[in-house]
């Protein structure tokens, strides 16, 4: 074990091996074998990072907004040249396929570009004369020290919805990347470095929840974004609420597709077994119930069984593979657990993926597609995040019921509707209680510039990720009104000021 290699932080514009007190295995979960050890922050090293971000803050916060974009500019040219040394990476610790650890990158990049934009985001209203010789605009200026922590399912993309977004607008950062797969944050630490970013701008801290509590409780930290699951999403929420700091907690999700009779059933079961299947169902957006209406139910089966079986489910770097492993052995017991509950709880189970063993890699994390039919909502299957290849059909009679199941639900994340009637198109957006809504789109993942967040129990916090939200996140507002003595009269005023 001691030759394994290990997974440090990144400080000040350097890699950090920490205190070596502390590691956790990071696996390769195609081939179900220990790869690495990644170092879990102390207490000591968080404070380092801090007072790095800390330090470098003034600086970073002072230089022109065309500067900093010039840095990101960069930085978008060196993530393009190493796109596929980032996906290797996720899909090394991961396990997703590797072209899917390429689209996962580009979404990043896609955020950086939008970020090379700030100069104009930052641009504020100005009114000139409000009366009297006195004009009134605004400012939007950087936080201070911010603080990322993201899950495993997007190693990259998620951080990616905040750094450039943060760095943008004047703030320093340190992330606190998800322990599973630690080491695309550092390749993004040194990039960042070599696109010129200033020491201490940018930091990384591996680590669990030690080094979490540690970075809510610090008194130099201002605001906090937070992605994974929903019961460490509310404790983020809370505890940073408490301190003071700024936060935005994003949670878990339980995405729903209903099916209308008038939909086109090919492209509604091609659409499901991607979004529900696509990073063996580890995505907050993907599909975890299919809600078919009316008679709609038996022959969406017949159009899911035969896709299912077709399903090339590998290790993710080979070129066919459709789908791969869970992250680990721990993600894929309780996923099978998942299923076994389900089948217990009366849910019709159609395919089971329990004990799938994938050719040439018998000790991966692997999980077959899984399809359960007669779901309903008081079932575990139906109320948890199970965040693996499992799909549950629940069927209700019309397009009415469809929405208040869903309305129903905790969680709000992603939901999507297949039908070719523009008038349930247009009653199911402005009716359903989620904050990403597709029409025949199963993963409406908003562009760089539409802002990510779900309603309900999938976010805690005002503001959504990256997008115009993410300028406000990262900046606070100010109004300044000036005036120049010749305008001003002699005496005191002691009337509430109004425009003249
Ligand atoms: P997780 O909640 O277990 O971990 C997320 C982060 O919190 C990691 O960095 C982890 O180290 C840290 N953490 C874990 N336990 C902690 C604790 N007790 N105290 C403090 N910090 C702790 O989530 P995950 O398993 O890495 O990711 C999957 C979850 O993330 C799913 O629920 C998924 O829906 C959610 N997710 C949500 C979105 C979204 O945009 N809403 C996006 C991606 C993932």
């Amino acid at each position: 074990m001691s030759d394994t290699r290990v997974i440090g932080h990144f400080i000040a514009g350097q890699p950090d091996a920490g205190d070596g007190q502390r590691y956790s295995d990071v696996f390769d979960p195609a081939l179900g074998l220990v790869q690495a050890r990644v170092a879990l922050a102390s207490q000591t090293t968080v404070d380092t990072a801090v007072a790095a971000a800390l330090a470098a803050f003034p600086a970073w916060s002072e230089q022109s907004a065309l500067r900093r974009s010039r840095v990101l500019f960069k930085f978008k040219e060196l993530l393009e040249r190493h796109h596929e040394e980032l996906a290797r990476l996720i899909t090394s610790e991961h396990g997703k396929v590797l072209s899917d650890a390429m689209g996962e990158v580009t979404r990043g990049i896609e955020i950086v570009e939008f970020a090379c934009g700030a100069p104009n985001l930052m641009k504020t209203a100005y009114t000139d004369n409000i009366g009297g010789g006195i004009d009134n605009w605004n400012l939007r200026q950087a936080l201070g020290v911010c603080v990322g922590i993201t899950p495993f399912n997007f190693p990259v993309m998620v951080p990616l919805w905040m750094i450039p977004m943060a760095l943008a607008t004047g703030n320093t950062f340190v992330l606190k990347p998800s322990e599973r797969d630690p080491s695309a944050s550092l390749l993004m630490a040194r990039l960042l470095k070599e696109a010129g970013l200033p020491d201490g701008v940018f930091n990384v801290v591996q680590g669990d929840k030690s080094a979490v509590d540690a970075l809510l409780q610090h008194p130099d930290v201002e605001a906090i974004s937070f992605v994974g699951s929903t019961p460490i999403a509310e404790y983020i929420h809370q505890q940073a609420n408490q301190r003071g700091k700024r936060v935005q907690a994003l949670g878990g999700a339980k995405n729903h597709m209903i099916v209308m009779p008038d939909a086109d059933l090919d492209q509604a079961a091609d659409a499901l077994i991607g979004a529900a299947y696509g990073s063996a169902g580890e995505r907050c957006m993907a599909i975890s119930v299919a809600v078919a209406v009316g008679s709609v139910g038996d022959r969406l089966i017949e159009k899911l069984l035969p896709r299912i079986a077709a399903l090339k489910v590998r290790n993710g770097l080979d070129p066919q593979a459709e789908m791969g492993p869970l992250v680990t052995a721990i993600h894929q017991a309780k996923v099978e657990g998942y299923i076994g509950k389900g089948a217990e709880e009366g849910a019709k189970l159609l395919v089971d993926g329990r004990g799938f063993k994938a050719q040439g890699a018998e000790n991966g994390f692997y999980v077959g597609a899984t399809l359960f039919d007669q779901v309903t909502p008081d079932m575990t299957i139906y109320k948890e995040e199970i965040f693996g290849p499992v799909l549950g059909i629940v069927r209700v009679p019309d397009f009415a019921a469809a929405v208040a199941l869903v309305n129903a639900h905790e969680f709000g994340n992603g939901v999507s509707c297949f039908t070719s009637d523009g008038g349930i198109a247009r009653s199911f957006a402005r009716s359903i209680k989620a904050g990403m809504v597709g029409i025949n789109v199963p993963i409406p993942v908003p562009m760089a510039w539409h802002s990510f967040g779900g309603w309900k129990r999938s976010l805690f916090g005002d503001h959504h990720a990256y997008g115009e939200e993410g300028i406000r996140f990262y900046t606070r507002y100010k109004s300044v009104m000036q005036r120049w003595p010749d305008s001003i009269d002699k005496g005191p005023e002691f009337n509430m000021p109004t425009a003249r």
